[in-house]
């Protein structure tokens, strides 16, 4: 049988679901990397270009990890996914940084993404299903099942990547926290230092941009002067504004990567609604090195401070 990689990175988080679908109903066998570790990272720290931010680097570790493992691995260059937006031009360049990086790849397959929505994912994959020489009937066949997976992706997320936020009680009584961030950051327990199990343990409500809905965040995200363009920034933005214009969370804490050109921007927008609108804010940037203990006590002081607010000393700053 036929093995296709799949690094656990980028759009993992967001399209895992529909390709291993569309392969496995291909007979295709979808070997997944393992989840980030020391190991994953000091892998891709070695292969990458040292000015590569962090979700670059781990990925190229997890390409590192699968590629003897597998005959092909499945890299996509995600250009557009939605009418007049745009991804970071690093997704748009990882498939070159791949092969120019990594030494003995297996084949890649890396068809590039420019699509309006989800339907236009149709040619794409029957360009795939051709390329690894299957008969039309099955790639329409293959197709169908992936679109159908796809519609759960979401759930899938809260079953296999957060499991604990599947089962959580929610109680008016508790303090709430929107965790803002690029998937690939607030998914990967390794990159954030599980902020998400660590503020949950504490006793916190924690969302994150996957608890607000699609028509609700594109409508807030237009409350900017000028139109964000990055598919992933209208995201973090309109459900950063959505909650906060709302008053629906008590606090937000944005996790970014050193390094991220987009967050510089998306950081700066939230920061200044959060302000404006007396929610404390604070942002958190992960890079290679991997000691806990600042990490905690920022969350520590974080929460002290919400916490005050809270007990009526509503005078604390809102910033950091
Ligand atoms: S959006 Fe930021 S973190 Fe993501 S790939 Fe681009 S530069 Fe890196």
């Amino acid at each position: 049988m036929i093995k296709v990689g799949m690094p656990r990175g980028l759009f993992y988080y967001d399209y895992y679901l529909l390709w291993e679908s569309f392969f496995k109903k291909l007979d295709i066998e979808v070997v997944t990397s393992i989840r980030t570790n020391k190991d994953i990272l000091d892998l891709g720290i070695k292969s990458c270009v040292d000015e590569a931010c962090l979700p670059i680097k781990i990925y190229h570790g997890h390409v590192e990890y699968l590629k003897d493992k597998v005959d092909y691995i499945f890299i996509p260059k995600y250009v557009r996914l939605h009418k007049r937006e745009y991804n970071c031009p690093k997704h748009l360049g990882i498939v070159d940084m791949i092969n120019n990086s990594v030494d003995n790849l297996p084949i890649l397959i890396s068809p590039k993404i420019t699509i309006n929505d989800i339907d236009d994912f149709k040619d794409t994959m029957y360009s795939v299903g051709r390329d690894l020489k299957k008969n039309k009937k099955e790639i329409k066949e293959a197709y169908r099942y992936a679109i159908n997976s796809f519609n759960k992706q979401d759930e899938w997320i809260r079953k296999e990547i957060i499991p604990f936020m599947d089962n959580k009680i929610t109680r008016s009584d508790r303090i709430k926290i929107l965790v803002l961030g690029h998937p690939y950051n607030i998914y990967d327990n390794f990159l954030n230092m599980e902020i998400l199990d660590k503020l949950y343990d504490k006793g916190i409500d924690v969302i994150t941009v996957n608890d607000v809905d699609e028509i609700e965040y594109r409508l807030y995200s237009n409350n900017n002067m000028k139109r964000i363009f990055w598919t992933q920034g209208r995201k973090i933005v309109g459900a950063a504004y959505s909650q906060i214009e709302n008053y629906k969370v008590d606090g937000i804490i944005y996790i970014s990567a050193f390094g991220c050109g987009l967050d510089s921007v998306l950081i700066y927008l939230v920061e200044q609604k959060s302000h404006c609108n007396n929610i404390p804010f604070m942002s958190m940037i992960f890079d290679e090195q991997t000691g806990e203990a600042g990490f905690n006590t920022r969350i520590e002081a974080f929460l002290d401070m919400m916490k005050w607010r809270s007990e009526s000393e509503n005078n604390f700053s809102t910033l950091r």
